[in-house]
């Protein structure tokens, strides 16, 4: 028997939950843009839910886990509510496709990464047939897939806009040109009307996002890079500011370090992940770069912007990592001082080249690698914190602070996250602030009055 598109009358729940990057972000956004237009309304209690949309990632074993445990745990309210329809999105779908629907049995839909602009249509179908269905394209898509008409308007101070989707670098450890595809970098024209969109609706800082910004603009057939594009934003828009991520060093030219320097909106900061610090782990990863070709960048970059900041991802315990590999890598942080690092344990991802090498490394060796890691980075990024007590640093005021009672927080240009104390009335405004305290991830300070 069909299902009522309808259980009951009045607006339908529809809760999400969005595991692992940005990216997702940005793709739960469209999604819930879509079944808004079925009267689904997004709601922060999922006993509240007629439709679950579980945005999944499978970037590291440890966030697939936790999908699949998530996943698990909705089967209870699943049969206290029999008309709830669960989806899920992302990489593990694309990834397993109609394995995750034999897997979860009170699974109702699965969609990949290249078709979440069918899911209205595909809820429907699910909903009047009373079946399960999964729908994962694998073929290339034509970089279309992105319409910014149909992202909601984003509320509050930062939105994020993804500028081109998936990634031809095949890193040997990386599942994401397997589930994201091929790049496809959406056109310039309809990014600035997004942005200009969002200026006018309030935000006032976009974060621009895709697996490998740096070549944006490769096949587009507009003739523009990532430098050009960052510049049109400057001059055609009024966004105060700028940020971008990801950044694959091998691809950061001396054209897009310059824009630090001459696109005034452009947040001095960058994310640019080594992942190592030895030449003979950067090949195996197929990294397409080396650590002497990195530090030239950093010097490069440093020297065009002396006061940007800089972060990194590193992987840990790679297959065939020797001790003397890692040694290497803690030269490198100690050589570069990272404002921040991102470091994980490594762990094999189905398909990718570094799943098949045999030279596994042993998972203690591995973890007492993150900790040196890790704690030697705390140092680091501490004594930076340290480093900006007495300095008046301009910060755009986000919202309230969860961490400090009745404190406001916002970022410095360098992504530095900054406490104080300022009315409500002040989010979205820029203001001075004078830098008190350092904290391990935080600063604090003393708003100046204008
Ligand atoms: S650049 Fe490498 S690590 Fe980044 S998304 Fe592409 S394949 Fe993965």
């Amino acid at each position: 028997m069909p299902e009522p598109l309808l259980h009951s009358a009045g607006p339908r729940g529809l809760y999400v939950r969005t595991f692992g990057c940005q990216m997702n972000e940005y793709d739960s956004l469209r999604v819930q843009r879509l079944l808004a237009n079925l009267g689904y309304v997004p709601v922060n209690d999922i006993g509240q839910a007629d439709v679950i949309f579980l945005n999944t990632c499978s970037v590291r074993g440890k966030a697939e886990q936790k999908v699949h445990s998530f996943l698990g745990s909705l089967r209870r309210l699943k049969v206290t509510k029999p008309h709830l329809k669960i989806i899920a999105g992302g990489c593990v779908a694309q990834q397993l496709g109609e394995k995750l629907l034999d897997r979860f049995d009170h699974l109702d839909m699965v969609i990949g990464t290249r078709a979440v602009n069918s899911v209205g249509q595909m809820l429907q179908r699910v909903q009047e047939s009373g079946g399960r269905l999964a729908c994962v394209p694998d073929e290339e898509s034509d970089g279309t897939e992105i319409d910014g008409r149909k992202i909601p308007p984003q509320a509050g101070v930062t939105a994020l806009v993804t500028i081109m989707q998936g990634c031809n670098n095949f890193c040997s450890y990386c599942i994401v040109p397997y589930v994201r595809g091929p790049e496809r970098s959406r056109r310039a024209d309809e990014i600035l009307e997004e942005i200009r969109r969002l200026d006018e609706s309030g935000v006032r800082e976009v974060l621009l996002l895709g697996q490998n910004v740096n070549s944006y603009g490769r096949g587009l057939g507009e003739n523009i890079t990532f430098a050009d594009l960052l510049r049109r934003i400057g001059a055609e828009t009024s966004i105060a500011r700028i940020r971008f991520t990801t950044s694959h060093p091998k691809d950061l030219s001396d054209e897009l370090m310059r824009c630090f320097a001459e696109v005034d909106s452009l947040c001095k900061h960058l994310h640019l992940p080594v992942q190592a610090g030895s030449d003979r782990v950067l090949a195996r990863m197929n990294r397409g770069c080396t650590v002497a070709g990195y530090m030239e960048k950093i010097r490069r970059l440093r020297q065009i912007c002396p006061e940007i900041a800089l972060t990194s991802d590193v992987i840990v315990g790679f297959p065939g990592e020797t001790e003397e590999d890692f040694k290497k890598t803690m030269q490198l942080l100690d050589e570069v001082r990272f404002d921040n690092l991102f470091s994980f344990r490594y762990s094999d991802r189905p398909n990718t080249m570094a799943a098949t090498f045999a030279d596994k490394v042993d998972p203690e060796a591995a973890a007492r690698r993150l900790l040196e890691l890790q704690s030697y980075q705390a140092d680091i990024t501490l004594g930076k914190n340290l480093a900006e007590v007495g300095s008046t640093r301009l910060v755009l005021v986000e919202g309230p602070s969860r961490a400090s009672n009745g404190q406001m927080t916002g970022r410095t240009t360098q992504n530095r996250v900054v406490n104080f104390q300022v009315p409500l009335s002040s989010i979205g405004r820029i203001v001075g602030v004078k830098i008190a305290f350092a904290y391990s991830h935080s600063l604090k300070g003393d708003i100046i009055p204008t």
